[in-house]
């Protein structure tokens, strides 16, 4: 039997839910935009950094950076993740990815090659907690505060995916396989909202039902 969902046309359903872009910031749940234009699937995830990584914050040790390098070496090999049908000849044209916790260049294309060491962050991570200077204007880091206010006010950050693929044979793009659950074992649930050239849909996904179909 496969895993399918068949998705209900629910257009009551996506006018109830609020327009905001950012959804409400839910552990083990994210939000998957879909959108099929002829040849072109676009695809927008949001999602809380910690369906993805055991941390919400900048990296500040070599393992956490390798971490956040393995999420997105996995998410720069998209078409392991949206699996389209072969005969679509889909191929992966653009990945983006942006987090107001991770520095950009962690989350680039080839930044796993890039070696592991902590890049803005040697003051945080260097400097024991027990030793916090009694005197802040002594250690000059004025220019580093920055990113500590990110930090220290939201303990919570997202991760925002956009994904473009082409499918060179479109008559065949009638749905996708989403294997981000056996990539991501910390979501439980992809709230899908989908524009197709069937109309608006809305779908859950989880482990055991992670296919589209439109
Ligand atoms: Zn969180």
């Amino acid at each position: 039997m496969k895993n399918m969902i068949l998705l209900v046309a629910c257009a009551a359903l996506l006018a109830a839910s609020p327009a905001s872009a950012h959804g409400p910031h839910e552990h083990g749940a994210a939000r998957l935009n879909v959108t099929v234009e002829s040849a072109v699937v676009s695809i927008d995830l949001e999602s809380p950094l910690a369906n993805a990584l055991p941390f919400e914050h900048a990296p500040s040790t070599p393992e956490q950076i390798q971490a956040v390098q393995g999420m997105a070496a996995t998410l720069h090999r998209a078409e392991n993740i949206f699996i389209f049908p072969a005969a679509a000849q889909c191929r992966l044209k653009e990945v983006t990815l942006e987090s107001e916790a991770l520095p950009a260049n962690l989350l680039a294309a080839n930044a796993a090659q890039q070696p592991a060491k902590p890049a803005h962050q040697d003051h945080a991570a260097q400097q024991p907690p027990a030793e916090k200077p009694e005197h802040p204007d002594h250690d000059g880091h004025a220019a580093h505060t920055e990113h500590n206010d990110h930090a220290a006010g939201a303990e919570h950050a997202d991760l925002d995916a956009s994904f473009v693929f082409e499918c060179a044979n479109p008559k065949a793009l009638t749905g996708m396989d989403v294997d981000l659950f056996s990539a991501w074992p910390a979501l439980h649930e992809l709230r899908v909202q989908l524009v197709s050239p069937t109309g608006q849909h809305a779908a859950e996904l989880n482990h055991k039902a992670h296919s589209l179909t439109w």
